[in-house]
């Protein structure tokens, strides 16, 4: 499923009011509310999809990203299959997020994940994994296939756990999942509720369990999930994507997938943020008459003139030719520092031609000469 526009969604133009976002929100998440839309998937979907939408339009920075970047600018590695994935909302972060909203009294600053408020849902467990990128990914952003093992729901009994239909209400807690206990305290009887351990919250007791799960309706599995890097990563961070990573145990709300960004070194071009450096050697004739050199970009390769008299040490910037900055406009440039290579070993003719040179004026060095000395390019580097 590609995921629609986050205008489209709430149904706002792109220039809408932080106050028309707000509104255009709370008519959908009343629209599509679970409580007005028992077990129906599609205005689940749809409740999912706005608070979303939501969530990014509402944040100034996330929104701003949106704009430049699309879904790939706001974290939202998402990517084919079905369902919702997104900058990592469950069901909890979206009644979370009502209090703003709705203010506390709406809707009873609900949730789902129970506690004391009824039957719980279960919920699976995130799963890690690490995501190599080589120089190229980082510089475009990246499309990854990745096969991941974890926890899916079991087909035979459709993640119920149970063979067919057989369930029993759980006699504990009358089908409530949670237990209420009167305990006298010196303020008086206090009630106090918790989950029922006969039914671990769920409400209800399998009858006859599937052979498959034995009555997890979840097995080991593997999924080949779509993974859209955004440009401008690097080394260590960390993307989610929501409901990717393990399925719960008798049909509850997945886990999520966290994506660890592995960088790749490049052969040739190191880099420092934005910024990407190369070490670039001409001979010493070269240096002294001028000629043209070949530097690799990150993709592809550029040709640099090497004025007359370069002295080592000279840095070329090639301007924009870096990594673009994550969640920015911005892009680094590529540093070139020309090193001039001093011959090592020298035949008798190249060593007799060399004695010449040695006591000629021009070959003298000039501390005073025009161009910058090591200080001042130094200084220009970290400006
Ligand atoms: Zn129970
Ligand atoms: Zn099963």
């Amino acid at each position: 499923m590609a995921k629609r526009d986050f205008y489209e969604i709430l149904g706002i133009s792109k220039g809408a009011s932080d106050d028309e976002i707000k509104k255009a929100y709370r008519k959908q998440a009343i629209k599509y509310h679970p409580d007005k839309n028992p077990d129906d998937k599609s205005a689940e979907d749809k409740f999912k999809e706005a608070a979303e939408a939501y969530e990014v339009l509402s944040d100034a920075n996330k929104r701003q990203r949106y704009d430049q970047y699309g879904h790939a600018g706001v974290g939202g590695a998402a990517g084919g299959g079905g369902g919702f994935q997104g900058g990592g909302m469950n069901m909890d972060d979206i009644f979370s997020q009502f209090g703003d909203i709705f203010g506390d009294s709406f809707f009873g600053g609900r949730s789902r994940s129970g506690g004391g408020g009824g039957r719980r849902m279960n919920r699976g467990t995130n799963l890690r994994i690490k995501v190599k990128l080589n120089l190229q990914d980082i510089a475009n952003g990246a499309e990854k296939k990745i096969k991941v093992n974890k926890m899916v729901a079991c087909n035979t009994c459709s993640g119920s756990g149970a063979k067919g239909t057989a369930f029993d209400t759980c006699k504990a807690c009358n089908g409530q999942g949670v237990v209420s206990r009167v305990t006298q305290t010196i303020l008086g009887a206090m009630q106090t509720q918790s989950t029922c351990s006969a039914c671990s919250g769920e409400g209800k007791i399998i009858k006859d369990k599937c052979n498959t799960c034995h009555g997890d309706g979840v097995v080991r599995g593997e999924e080949t999930i779509t993974i859209n890097m955004p440009a401008g990563v690097a080394d260590g961070m960390q993307l989610s994507m929501s409901g990717k990573g393990n399925a719960a145990v008798r049909g509850g709300v997945n886990g999520d997938l966290l994506i660890v960004v592995e960088e790749e070194e490049h052969t040739e071009l190191k880099r420092d943020g934005v910024n990407l450096f190369y070490d670039c050697y001409v001979n010493f004739a070269d240096a002294a008459l001028g000629t043209s050199v070949e530097v690799p970009l990150v993709e592809g390769k550029a040709k640099i003139k090497i004025e007359p008299g370069t002295q080592s040490g000279k840095v070329l910037r090639l301007k924009g030719k870096g990594v673009p900055e994550i969640n920015s406009y911005g892009r680094g440039d590529l540093l070139v520092n020309i090193n001039v290579w001093t011959p090592q070993s020298l035949s008798s003719d190249e060593k007799k031609a060399l004695e010449l040179l040695r006591t000629s004026k021009n070959f003298q060095p000039n501390p005073n000469r025009k161009d910058k000395g090591f200080f001042e390019r130094m200084k220009e580097y970290f400006d």
